[in-house]
């Protein structure tokens, strides 16, 4: 976050999206919510003491993916490939309501990827939900929309299909839903920042 250590010509300049978007478990900062040292016009005020996750993190533009002109400030969303599990999948999460239907870029993003690998899409908001609703677009303009233990399947040309998790998917989703309950309690809330 804020990185100065770009291993390429990028820098962040004056784009502090993650700084927003991201959860910081070290700060105890919700993702969603402004991290209280965040400065006016970029740049973090702890930047010799920030927590090892803001040292280490760069977004897929700051590592030298996408083009130039996709900085998240201008994109209006955070890019990232992660690996979770045994998934590797693009991850975007907006910094603003509906930030993916509005913007033909991000769109274009996700069309590139998604015949390789899962694009998960994040909404903003919500941000005190640990079972945030999600999209997942995939290959043959397939997509997802997961709601809790309900997924709504869209294929072109076909009526939308309900799938309910299956029982043991239920159940690791309980655990996982309440293991990110914990982390989030506790945290920084939208209204506790000055
Ligand atoms: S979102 Fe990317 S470019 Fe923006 S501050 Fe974070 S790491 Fe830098
Ligand atoms: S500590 Fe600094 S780099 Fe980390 S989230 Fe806050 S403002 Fe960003």
């Amino acid at each position: 976050m804020n990185s100065e250590h770009a291993p390429h010509a990028r820098s962040c300049g004056a784009c502090s999206l993650c700084c927003t978007v991201l959860r910081v478990d070290e700060l105890k900062k919700l993702g969603g919510v402004s991290c209280k040292h965040q400065c006016e016009g970029g740049g973090c005020a702890i930047h010799a003491t920030r927590p090892s996750i803001c040292r280490a993190y760069k977004c897929l533009w700051l590592s030298g993916g996408l083009t130039d002109d996709d900085r998240p400030d201008s994109l209006g969303a955070i890019v990232d490939i992660l690996t979770v599990g045994a998934e590797t999948r693009v991850s975007i999460q907006e910094a603003t309501p509906n930030a993916f239907d509005r913007s033909p870029r991000l769109q274009e993003i996700a069309a590139q990827y998604r015949d390789a690998m899962p694009v998960r899409i994040v909404e903003h908001g919500n941000f005190l939900d640990p079972d945030r609703p999600y999209r997942v677009l995939l290959g043959d303009s397939e997509e997802h929309r997961v709601r809790g233990q309900w997924t709504t399947v869209l294929r072109p040309g076909s009526e939308p299909e309900r799938r309910r998790l299956s029982a043991f998917e239920r159940l690791a989703r309980r655990i996982a839903v309440w293991i990110r309950s914990r982390k989030i309690s506790g945290m920084q809330r939208p209204e506790d920042r000055s």
